[in-house]
């Protein structure tokens, strides 16, 4: 063995991947990693299909293809009512998390401090740190993980050079509100610090709740990297595509890394899926379909011995279950797999200092029947 050093001492194997081989290990309902069981549809695969038929199976323009580049700004002039230029400000990405650390990778250097809201989506922290940056942790609180800005502020210094947002939030599903946003526009007036806008929930968003999207809010556009995924608008988190908006300055540092860490992304899904989003139902009714679900699993769930967290977005719902046991919340969900047949999340892992508040979250991108049958195994607790 070669003596290498480590670049990040401290990081184990997600507790994603953690979770659903223990999930398949003991032949557990699968409610940890987040990913639909129930298949995209059929009129995407075939549109995809078509343009492999058709030849389109060769290396994609670097910044992706002419089609779904124009299709994700038309969607953001309707949706945000803003113009991100396709030749210049919009790249496609394998995934949300290949936009994430790109963004990262053009901009943060040793010594560079990032702020993040804990609990936070872990691909955050680790991106930063090989990068030399220092992770900035805000510890959010259940139930409703409100963030106190005059707080935040307290951690700003003259090394802070990023703010991580994440809203619809995972595992959270807390979701920014204006006040939020303004206070966002005032802490970061006047600075040099970036944001990183992750909104791959975007279009998850209940009770009739807008997404406020960072694009929206010109002070805050100016100095954003927005990240998006079709793993989520599409029902298809195995595809590995999405893409990332900034204003040309930033993208065409973004693009420095971006050709050299993947060049370019797989053309005839790109195709395919322009095609297919070209009618924006397609996404804006995404919210409404999630929403019957959330509002499923919450009644199945309010029969159980769980206390429901809010849940505003995303398809994860947080519980918290001192009714049950007084076990920290790895040992819950260990017992929620092994003895009960369930899996889930401990939310601690969304933490970079030991942070247990005693939550689990729970994904319900899943048939009716897996909500139902995961919640009948749930009641015998
Ligand atoms: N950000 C958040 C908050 C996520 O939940 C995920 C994963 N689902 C990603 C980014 C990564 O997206 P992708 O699967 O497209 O890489
Ligand atoms: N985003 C998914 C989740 O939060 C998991 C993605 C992954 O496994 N990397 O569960």
């Amino acid at each position: 063995m070669i003596a290498i050093q480590t670049k990040l001492p401290r990081v184990d194997t997600t507790i994603f991947t953690v979770m659903s081989k223990l999930a398949a290990e003991h032949g557990a309902i699968n409610l940890s990693q987040g990913f639909p069981d129930f298949s995209c549809d059929p009129e995407l695969i075939a549109y995809v299909t078509e343009a492999m038929k058709n030849g389109h199976n060769q290396y994609a323009p670097m910044a992706g293809t002419e089609e779904l580049r124009s299709m994700i700004a038309s969607k953001n002039e309707t949706l945000y009512g803003v113009n991100y230029d396709p030749e210049s400000e919009i790249t496609v990405t394998a995934g949300g998390t290949q936009a994430i650390f790109t963004a990262i990778a053009a901009t943060i250097s040793v010594g560079d401090e990032v702020i993040i809201f804990e609990p936070a989506y872990d691909c955050y922290s680790p991106a930063i740190k090989l990068l030399g940056g220092l992770v900035k942790p805000f510890g959010l609180s259940p139930p409703d993980y409100e963030i106190d800005w005059n707080m935040v502020k307290k951690l700003f210094s003259a090394n802070t050079k990023m703010i991580i947002l994440n809203s619809p939030q995972n595992p959270t599903g807390r979701i920014m509100k204006e006040n939020d946003i303004q206070e966002l526009i005032k802490l970061t007036k006047d600075t040099d610090i970036l944001i990183l806008s992750d909104e791959v929930y975007e279009h998850i968003i209940y009770d009739g709740e807008k997404h406020l999207s960072v694009s929206k809010y010109a002070e805050l556009r100016e100095r954003s990297f927005v990240v998006a995924s079709f793993g989520k608008m599409l029902h298809a988190t195995g595809w590995k595509l999405g893409y990332c908006l900034a204003p040309a300055y930033l993208m065409k540092e973004f693009r420095k890394v971006h050709q050299f860490n993947v060049f370019s992304v797989n053309t005839p899904m790109q195709i395919g899926i322009a095609k297919y989003l070209s009618v924006p139902a397609r996404y804006t009714e995404l919210g409404a379909f999630f929403q019957q679900k959330r509002d499923l699993f919450r009644a199945l769930l309010s029969e159980t011995k769980f206390k429901l967290l809010p849940c505003n977005g995303s398809y994860f719902q947080c519980v918290t279950y001192e009714e049950v046991a007084d076990l920290s919340d790895n040992d819950m969900a260990l017992r929620l797999v092994e003895d009960y047949g369930v899996a889930s999340i401990p939310v601690s892992a969304f933490y970079n200092r030991n942070t247990d508040h005693h939550v689990l979250r729970f994904c319900f991108a899943k048939k009716q029947e897996t909500l139902e049958k995961a919640v009948e195994r749930l009641t015998k607790l």
